[in-house]
């Protein structure tokens, strides 16, 4: 398919790491689907190149754990896949919680992980020391620890599903965004772009934060909201923290990188809906005291960079997967929060195969845009930020 095609079986709208993963995983489904990627920006322009790179199956409902169980298995497959260092490391998860009650939430969350067949263990304050001896656990009131999660560096996993999905012959189209549609009946029967439009009857809205804009434009209102999220990154220091450590009272999270950097965050709890992806001195302010409380030892650590991007927020936490009522063929992959990344890989394998072939998913059922007006929203404890 050249990149002046006017024909699509699938559009996918958004070339983050969802939207290439679907995209991806179509053409393998189905091979002689012509399928374009549509993104307004650049490769990694969007959540997916400014994320921290925590990939966990560490989470409350059964649900999520299996979902992040394969997702892990395919973010390990993903080097030899796709022929791309991925500098992925698995040195587990370190969650604390200091009030009583994130405290229940870290028993109830490892009791299900277990039953799951996840390795994930409750650890005393003293226990959690062993694992990070620079941890300061005077109010640390319990910890969990899976050794099998990991952190990696999100880059290669947009270049490699976007290479990837080029040799099976996907169009992706960079600095194209998408501005308007045309309807036939309850279906789509075009796409429009700044820089021309698409004939198609399915469409993938993968746009990240932007995806209720989008959908706006075909008369689908979906709750997601922007909302900014910031991260930095430390000089490289000498290998001495294994775990990604986060704590589930004030969301505070850091790593450290193969490089060396810390990298990590903090969620501020006066954070407002909205695009501004700037840098604050607010967010240092925040994520050094929260930091600092918990590895004192980072005190005297130089910051080497800060950056921003957007979280895609949903009133329950949960993303939108799947078909939509309104219109058909319009399928949804959005509101991932501070998640998204990790479960990309399952999602876009998911989404593909139920588009490619209408594989039911009781998934989608769950994720389902119409849970908001029936009022079923559902509950995750094991979410930071
Ligand atoms: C600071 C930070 C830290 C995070 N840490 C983690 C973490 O440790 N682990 C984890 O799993 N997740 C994390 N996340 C969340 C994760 O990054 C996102 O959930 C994930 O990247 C979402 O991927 P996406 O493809 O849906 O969105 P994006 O990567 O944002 O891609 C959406 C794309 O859609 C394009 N687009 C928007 N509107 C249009 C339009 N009209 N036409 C065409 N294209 C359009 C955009 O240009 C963009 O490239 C973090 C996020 C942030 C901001």
């Amino acid at each position: 398919m050249t990149a002046e095609s006017s024909h699509a079986d699938i559009v996918v709208i958004g070339a983050g790491i969802m939207g290439l993963s679907t995209a991806y995983h179509l053409a393998r489904e189905r091979p002689k689907l012509r399928i374009v990627v549509l993104d307004a920006g650049y490769l990694c322009g969007g959540a997916s190149g400014r994320n921290g790179g925590g990939i966990r199956a560490q989470w409350s409902n059964e649900a999520n754990i299996r979902l992040m169980q394969e997702s892990l298995h395919l973010f390990g497959e993903f080097a030899k896949e796709h022929r791309i260092n991925t500098w992925l490391r698995r040195g587990g998860y370190l969650f604390v919680a200091r009030s009583a009650a994130k405290q229940r939430a870290l028993e109830q969350s490892v009791a299900v992980q277990n039953e799951c067949g996840l390795s994930s263990r409750l650890l005393t304050a003293k226990e959690a020391r062993a694992v990070v001896p620079e941890l300061e656990v005077r109010d640390i009131a319990l910890a969990s620890y899976n050794p099998t999660d990991a952190v990696v560096f999100p880059w290669p996993f947009v270049w490699g599903y976007a290479e990837g999905a080029r040799e099976l012959g996907v169009d992706i189209r960079t600095f194209t965004r998408v501005i308007g549609f045309e309807k036939r009946g309850r279906g789509i029967r075009r796409v429009s772009t700044t820089r021309g439009s698409i004939d198609t009857e399915a469409v993938v809205n993968a746009a990240g934060a932007h995806s209720a804009d989008v959908a706006k434009l075909l008369e689908v209102d979906m709750p997601n909201r922007p909302q900014r999220h910031e991260i930095c990154s430390s000089e490289p220091l000498k290998p001495w923290l294994t775990p990604l450590v986060a704590d589930l009272d004030d969301g505070v999270y850091f790593s450290q990188s193969t490089r060396g950097e810390i990298v990590g965050g903090v969620a501020d709890p006066e954070a407002q809906p909205g695009t501004d992806q700037s840098s604050s001195v607010r967010f240092l302010a925040l994520y050094a005291r929260a930091l600092v409380r918990l590895c004192p030892r980072l005190a005297s650590v130089r910051v080497l960079r800060q950056w921003a991007g957007l979280y895609d927020i949903t009133p329950d936490s949960h993303p939108i997967v799947g078909p939509v009522d309104e219109v058909e063929g319009f399928f949804q992959a959005s509101g991932f929060m501070g998640h998204g990344f990790m479960m990309a890989p399952i999602i876009g394998k998911l989404l593909a195969q139920h588009i490619a072939h209408g594989t039911p998913l009781p998934l989608f059922e769950r994720w389902n845009l119409r849970r908001f007006r029936q009022g079923r929203l559902l509950e995750e404890k094991m979410i930071i930020g």
